[in-house]
């Protein structure tokens, strides 16, 4: 295996020439500059490199074990948590009235980014503990974030989110657990709860659960769950958190990857809460977390691909087999077949564009968060509303497929275990599932964030995408994609004000469309920066632009012709004659 290395040449190209990191930071009042955010990210790849990824193979190999009732993580995790939280990298982008350090969000992302493709199953930990400030941040009472906010930003204690139960998936509105009024402010709260991500461990401090139930008065249905924060310690009388809750893990699940994450199966018995929110409106407060979630699951396929990519580029320069086109005497590496070049030119130009993509997401969650103007904050909102299914499913599903190619590159060795790939194949896999299957993504672009404002919001942001385009002169990569575009608009326009089931039947094209086109858009964008100086690394950035160009957003033609034949197959069959 070859070690991990951060794309930080490819973060500063994006911060300085792709997404004009410094204006977009002086507009919000920030003081950061180009070179100190790489810097920031230099130094959290070295982490990433040196601590996180030599530990992700025994991970998956020794897996999180339950030992009498308490979790184990594999050898290195304990200290490699210690290690992230007392260097501050788990309070990076928190809030400073917590602790945090304020930075900006986009650091965030790609910080995520490097820690899905060092080691994923760690990446779970400050990602949901990062969540669950969130949701308590927007929705807690004063006294809840006075006591669980600092320790949860600076990375002391750790969250989990829990929704899932074996009933209850991605229909939360069959939940079962139950939350009783006890004498005073707090709740008993009562039922289990499966595929519990980081419900445990050994890392020391505090677990905070994120827990969905109903009041005993709740009506049916969504509109009657509220959510409770259920720590693991409550405190006792000298202020310490020593005692324990009424909650375990019931079980590990066994699971397809990231072996070294503790999946639990939590049993609450009468566990001590307190309401986070309204009653009965704690799916909304919950989405505060889960949309925050879904952006970075999303990111965690782009992670996962760009590590199988370093893997599969390097091997690939090394393995001989066959001769070369011009019938070379000796066996050649294998990079000089056009195939496999067109299997890592696929992956690259997922990873580069997705890894812009997402840069510019994570700019308008900043602005939504920190502009001195609401009707520009709601705007950026908007958009990464529209924005936050797409990087979801997308990101995922293309991620997992460029693990596979990856994994393809190395033959018969990407299958076996010497060469990790299958691990990346493995780990992959879960990103398209949990935070929301990446079909229940698909439906909420098309039946949710379509429509908001009336189609405006998501016209905005195609308008964007154009004016972009008309600036980038006739580049192959501006004109492919703005020829996706028109697909993408056609679509957009037969898909407003489907009925469910056609919406249904072609929705998960569609997010792929919109995606291709998203990412087709900032590689136009790059081209362009590209195209200003003849560099090594500009060459790159065009070959593969014109690669996206022809050989990626091709696919815009057949999906968009899929998605416009109307065809209602689907609906003609009887569920018996499946
Ligand atoms: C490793 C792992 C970690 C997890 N971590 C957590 C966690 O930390 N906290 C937590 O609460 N949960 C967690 N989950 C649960 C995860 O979010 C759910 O598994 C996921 O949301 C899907 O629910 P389900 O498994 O019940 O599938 P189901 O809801 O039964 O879905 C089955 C299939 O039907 C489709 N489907 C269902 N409803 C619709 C619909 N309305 N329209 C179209 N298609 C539909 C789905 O897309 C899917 O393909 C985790 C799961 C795993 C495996």
């Amino acid at each position: 295996m070859y070690g991990y290395i951060p794309p930080i040449d490819d973060y500063r190209f994006l911060l300085r020439d792709v997404l004009s990191f410094e204006a977009a930071m002086g507009e919000l009042g920030m003081e950061i500059d180009a070179d100190l955010a790489a810097t920031v990210l230099e130094e959290a790849g070295k982490l990433c490199a040196e601590r996180l990824h030599p530990i992700n193979r025994e991970g998956d190999e020794h897996g999180s074990r339950l030992v009498d009732g308490n979790v184990q993580t594999p050898p290195g995790f304990a200290e490699a948590w210690r290690e992230f939280a007392s260097s501050g990298w788990a309070s990076l982008a928190g809030d400073p009235a917590y602790g945090g350090q304020g930075l900006p969000f986009l650091l965030q992302l790609w910080l995520d980014e490097m820690m899905a493709a060092a080691n994923l199953s760690f990446g779970l930990f400050p990602g949901l503990t990062r969540g669950a400030s969130e949701a308590i941040a927007a929705h807690a009472s004063e006294s809840l974030k006075a006591t669980y906010l600092p320790p949860l930003v600076s990375g002391e204690w750790t969250g989990a989110m829990a929704l899932t139960e074996s009933g209850a998936g991605t229909d939360l509105a069959l939940l079962k657990t139950k939350a009783e009024p006890r004498d005073g402010d707090n709740y008993a709260v009562t039922g289990q709860k499966i595929f519990i991500s980081s419900g445990d461990h050994d890392f020391g401090g505090n677990i905070v659960h994120l827990v969905l139930a109903r009041l005993p008065d709740a009506p049916a249905g969504v509109k009657g769950i509220s959510l409770f924060l259920v720590p693991k310690f409550l405190r006792d009388a000298d202020g310490g958190f020593t005692i324990r809750n009424g909650m375990s893990v019931g079980a590990l699940e066994k699971k397809m990857g990231i072996h070294a994450q503790p999946t639990c199966v939590m049993n609450y018995d009468g566990a001590i809460g307190w309401m986070v929110g309204e009653p009965h409106r704690g799916l909304a407060a919950m989405f505060t977390m889960m949309n925050a979630e879904r952006l970075m699951v999303g990111i965690q396929g782009l992670g996962i691909a760009g590590a199988a990519y370093q893997q599969a580029a390097g091997y690939a320069k090394e393995r001989l087999q066959g001769r070369s086109a011009d019938g070379s005497a000796n066996p050649v590496a294998i990079i000089e077949h056009a195939d496999v070049r067109r299997m890592l030119l696929h992956i690259r130009g997922f990873v580069e564009g997705a890894r812009a993509l997402g840069g510019w997401v994570a700019l308008q969650l900043d602005r939504a968060h920190h502009h001195a103007d609401a009707g520009a904050r709601a705007k950026a909102d908007a958009l990464v509303a529209l924005l936050t299914p797409v990087v979801k499913a997308a990101f995922t599903d293309f991620g997992f497929e460029s693990a596979v190619q990856a994994q393809q590159v190395f033959g018969g060795h990407g299958y076996i275990r010497e060469w990790g790939m299958e691990q990346y194949v493995r780990d992959a896999r879960i990103a398209q599932i949990y935070e929301g299957t990446n079909g229940v993504q698909a439906m909420d672009l098309v039946s949710r964030k379509l429509p908001v404002a009336g189609g405006a919001v998501v016209q905005e942001f195609f308008d964007l995408i154009a004016a972009d385009l008309a600036q980038a002169g006739g580049a192959a990569i501006a004109v492919r994609t703005d020829e996706a575009l028109a697909r993408l608009r056609e679509a957009t326009a037969a898909l407003q004000g489907a009925d469910i089931d056609t919406a249904g039947a072609v929705a998960t094209d569609y997010l792929r469309l919109f995606a291709l086109v998203a990412i087709g858009w900032m590689w136009a964008r790059m081209a362009t920066a590209a195209a200003h100086e003849d560099t090594a690394f500009n060459k790159t950035k065009l070959a593969v632009a014109d690669f996206y160009a022809s050989r990626v957003l091709s696919q815009a033609t057949g999906l968009a012709e899929g998605i416009l034949a109307g065809d209602r197959s689907f609906a003609r069959l009887s569920a018996e004659a499946f």
